[in-house]
């Protein structure tokens, strides 16, 4: 009795350890799966958090790229406004050029740009008027920098050619053409265009008249076979008409040359010795304006 008691209690010991044991591994392994539970948990969120981070990220990304987008789509409609374009209706602006029912004028430049040109942007600005540079290639290829001035600052750059040397840009019809691709050339490289056309010449000593008043027609007749108009004046300040120049002598020239004119396109010079025109120009922009005139450039004409 008292053995089978004994190993009744030894398997009951045994048992309990055993029961003991399972208790200990299952809690350990619920513990153990807890543990696993809350780590995958705790990468679960830093996963959704990274998530997070990153759609905000992208978002942000998205939102620059299209603002850059933006950004540029109007720096592009902006560079296009600037780019001459010549219609029919341009041309038939050119050819009415001296007719308007309204008085306006268009101060014209030639032969620049030159150190007398800061003085004329600067006056031009100041008083907010728009103006025409008939610019020299030669002297753009010598100042890009003022011609890319010119250009930011909303005035029309239009060409006279590449050299003016008459013996040389007058010697045969396709001189002159070349000579107004020579220019344009320096003109897209100044302004950093190069689609820039100004579609607008001007013959170095007008069209009319002279030793080469023929050539200059056929010359006229190829110039627009290649879309390019040129325009002369109907009116001047005489800063090519004396070398005793003074600001009273052009107002005074100014003043004959408009008499009775309602619209006016104004030569003038923008060379070395043209300062006193520089000189000049806040007066000849007030007498003009006190005569009701009204000022344009070439982009109201060429569009
Ligand atoms: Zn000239």
């Amino acid at each position: 009795m008292v053995k089978e008691g004994y190993e009744l209690d030894i398997y009951k010991i045994d048992t309990k350890d055993k029961f003991n044991k399972n208790k200990i591994l299952i809690i350990l392994l619920i513990i153990l799966s807890l543990i696993l539970i809350g780590l995958v948990a705790i990468n679960i969120s830093k996963m959704i958090k990274s998530y997070k981070v990153y759609k905000g990220y992208e978002a942000q990304v998205i939102s620059l790229k299209q603002e850059e987008e933006k950004r540029q789509e109007e720096l592009e409609k902006e560079r296009e406004a600037k780019l001459p374009k010549l219609t029919d209706e341009g041309k038939q602006n050119i050819e009415n050029i001296y007719h308007s029912d309204t008085k306006r004028a268009f101060l014209t430049f030639d032969d620049g740009p030159s150190s007398v040109t800061p003085r004329i942007l600067d006056t031009l600005k100041q008083e907010n008027v728009k103006a025409t540079f008939f610019v020299l290639g030669s002297n753009v290829k010598k100042k890009p920098d003022l011609v890319k001035r010119m250009y930011d600052e909303g005035h029309f750059i239009a060409n006279h050619g590449y050299s003016h040397v008459y013996s040389q840009i007058y010697s045969s019809p396709q001189a002159v053409l070349d000579e107004y691709n020579s220019c344009n050339e320096e003109i897209k490289k100044a302004i950093g265009d190069n689609e820039y056309n100004s579609h607008l010449f001007r013959f170095p000593g007008g069209i009319a008249g002279g030793p080469y008043a023929d050539l200059k027609q056929q010359a006229n007749d190829l110039l627009m076979q290649n879309d390019i108009v040129h325009v002369d004046w109907n009116a001047l300040n005489g800063d090519a008409e004396t070398n005793n120049l003074s600001v009273d002598f052009e107002i005074q020239r100014l003043n004959e040359t408009t008499e009775n004119k309602n619209s006016v396109v104004i030569l003038m010079h923008d060379s070395p010795l043209k300062s006193v025109t520089a000189d000049a120009l806040p007066q000849i922009i007030e007498t003009l304006r006190n005569k009701g005139y009204e000022f344009k450039n070439f982009y109201e004409i060429i569009k």
